[in-house]
């Protein structure tokens, strides 16, 4: 097996795009680590992607955020305006493991890792993040939803890197939230995680809304009904309840050792109205 740390994306992408085995990008390392000591992966070549200072920072970008693919989850919780911006994308990220986990781990880590219960994909979705993914000689922008096709697959090709996640600019009024149900009070994998993204208006009527679940599907799952249900009011029980409903609907969950498919669906419905009321709290909504 080889390790290698180039410090440009040509030189990785290069080294990818040659490689005849089984080649691994390293970003934190909190999975593939895992699955390597666990035998479920055999790597020829690991291509450590810290050394490239594209993938280091976190910059604002035409209103919004630029965020590279080795951001630690530590260093979003430590950016002040970032968490001012998207609290919600930063909370998701920041309940990835524990102290240690949050040294190492990263947003895009977690997208590519493709975990149907990955923690921050359903609040990025929420967000409306796209990803810059860069080729051997190509460069394209990417909804995130359209990264993960399955558990544990991507829709990246062979020599792709993900260079930097792109949260877009926010209007005024705007808020974010996500919440997950875990048996246990950290350290656990999602039973149900839900992502919410709004904005209000006059009045404080909502303008516009994002709603997505995770850990009831193989991927992360938008559900417009529920945005549409809360778009226009003021999320009063009517509306709140209509979004409820929406999400539960549109789950597509497994029986597994932590939740039953029932459990998801109802679960899901319930943590979406919370993560609602939260995201219009934060965008100042009473
Ligand atoms: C103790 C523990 C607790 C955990 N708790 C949680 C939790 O609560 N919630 C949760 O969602 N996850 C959890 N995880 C899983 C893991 O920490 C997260 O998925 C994390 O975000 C992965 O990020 P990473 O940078 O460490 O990824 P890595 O392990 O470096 O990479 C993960 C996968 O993505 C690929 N990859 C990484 N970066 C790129 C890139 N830039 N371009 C292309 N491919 C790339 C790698 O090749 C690999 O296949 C936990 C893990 C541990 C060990």
């Amino acid at each position: 097996m080889r390790y290698e740390r180039p410090d440009t994306m040509k030189a990785a992408t290069k080294l990818l795009a040659k490689e005849k085995g089984r080649a691994f990008v390293l970003a934190g390392g909190t999975d593939l680590l895992v699955r390597m000591r666990t035998g479920f992966v055999e790597p020829d070549l690991i291509i450590d992607i810290k050394g490239i200072s594209a993938t280091r920072a976190i910059e604002k970008n035409g209103g919004g955020f630029r965020i590279g693919a080795a951001v630690s989850g530590a260093e979003l919780g430590e950016h002040a305006a970032l968490k001012k911006a998207w609290p919600g994308v930063v909370e998701a990220a920041n309940l990835i493991g524990s102290k240690q986990v949050q040294g190492r781990a990263t947003m895009v880590g977690n997208l590519c890792n493709a975990s149907p219960a990955a923690d921050s994909v359903p609040a990025l979705v929420a967000a409306k993040a796209k990803v810059v993914v860069v080729g051997r000689n190509s460069r394209r922008k990417v909804p995130v939803e359209e990264i993960p096709t399955g558990p544990g697959k991507t829709s990246l090709k062979k020599g792709e890197i993900v260079e930097s996640l792109i949260l877009p600019k926010r209007p005024p009024k705007s808020g974010d939230a996500y919440l997950r149900f875990i048996p246990r009070t950290e350290m656990d994998i999602a039973v149900v995680g839900v992502g919410v993204s709004l904005t209000l208006g006059k009045g404080g009527v909502v303008k516009d809304a994002r709603v997505a679940l995770g850990a009831v599907g193989p991927t992360v799952i938008v559900v417009p009904d529920a945005a549409k249900a809360i778009i226009g009011t003021k999320m009063d029980g009517k509306a709140m309840n209509a979004l409820a409903e929406a999400c539960s609907a549109a789950c597509r969950p497994i029986d597994d050792k932590r939740g039953t498919k029932e459990f998801r669906t109802k679960v899901a419905g319930v943590l979406a109205r919370r993560a609602a009321q939260i995201a219009r709290q934060r965008a100042g909504g009473k």
